[in-house]
């Protein structure tokens, strides 16, 4: 039987705002509701960032934990991932958060340009983040943005500071960095396969590209990744609804390839994540 697809949802990210879509949910009450919608649609992950009342983005661990009993309390046994992503807090600010266990944090493994910046990952921060995520058993996944950040990472578990199997996003679409690229995105897969044979990956697409990227994960194998962080459309000419709908099209993509959205047992299992607590 072909492998499940665990669909994750993208809930907030650090950049769109209400003025781009009112659905984007930024109050950690928005947040928990939205993520309860999507995950009644099939979401089996939660990929979260926290907002200020005024929408820029933080790392405030107050804030973190609030959403994380949220989220526990209203999907249970959805697993929930924490962004250590770097508009939200300087250095080591962005590990704030990760002693509250969540279940996953993302972790880049290399830097590269975006839009209108540096996207700064320094070596000895991605050491140290890898290193509290080991201490407080919290499950990395691998932002990939580039070939080099998927050896970085399969280096990292040779060398101890990751623990195996790795999970890998690869992370394409954003300006400046990886664009969508067919080619590129199967020697991805083909690299990640050769050098960590155990690995389970995620296919993401940032912008008008999601919906390329959800197609091509599902054929190859592969997990999806949608959500308002990544993408507000949905279609050239109108808005996402919500982050529901969005994964609600994914859902009933799964179908076209001989695929279905996982249930929360299976995605922590394909993921090597303990059961969740009953
Ligand atoms: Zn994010």
């Amino acid at each position: 039987m072909a492998t499940p697809c665990i669909i994750t949802v993208a809930i907030t990210g650090s950049v769109p705002q209400k003025s781009d879509n009112p659905a984007v949910p930024i109050t950690i009450a928005e947040q928990v509701e939205s993520t309860h919608a999507a995950f009644e649609a099939g979401a089996t992950l939660a990929h979260c960032h926290v907002r200020m009342e005024d929408g820029k983005p933080t790392s405030d661990p107050e804030r973190f934990g609030r959403l994380l009993d949220g989220l526990r309390k209203h999907c249970p046994g959805m697993i929930v991932q924490l962004s250590t992503g770097g508009r939200s807090g300087n250095g080591r600010e962005r590990g704030g958060m990760l002693p509250l266990k969540p279940d996953m944090a993302s972790l880049s493994t290399g830097s590269c340009n975006f839009p209108t910046r540096v996207y700064e990952n320094a070596p000895d921060l991605v050491n140290w983040l890898a290193e509290e995520m080991i201490r407080h058993d919290v499950k990395p996944e691998v932002e990939a943005f580039d070939l080099s950040m998927i050896f970085k990472a399969v280096e990292m578990q040779k060398n101890g500071l990751m623990k195996g199997p790795i999970h890998v996003q690869f992370v394409m679409g954003v300006k400046n960095a990886m664009p969508v690229d067919r080619a590129a995105f199967e020697f991805f897969v083909a690299t990640l396969k050769r050098l960590a044979p155990d690995a389970t990956w995620t296919g993401a697409g940032i912008g008008r590209d999601q919906l390329t990227l959800n197609r091509w994960a599902l054929e190859l194998g592969g997990h999806c990744r949608t959500g308002l962080e990544d993408n507000v459309r949905w279609d050239k000419t109108t808005l996402a609804p919500s982050n529901a709908a969005l994964v609600k099209r994914v859902a009933e993509l799964c179908g076209e390839y001989g695929r279905r959205a996982a249930t929360v047992t299976e995605a922590r299992k394909l993921l090597s994540l303990p059961a969740a607590a009953q």
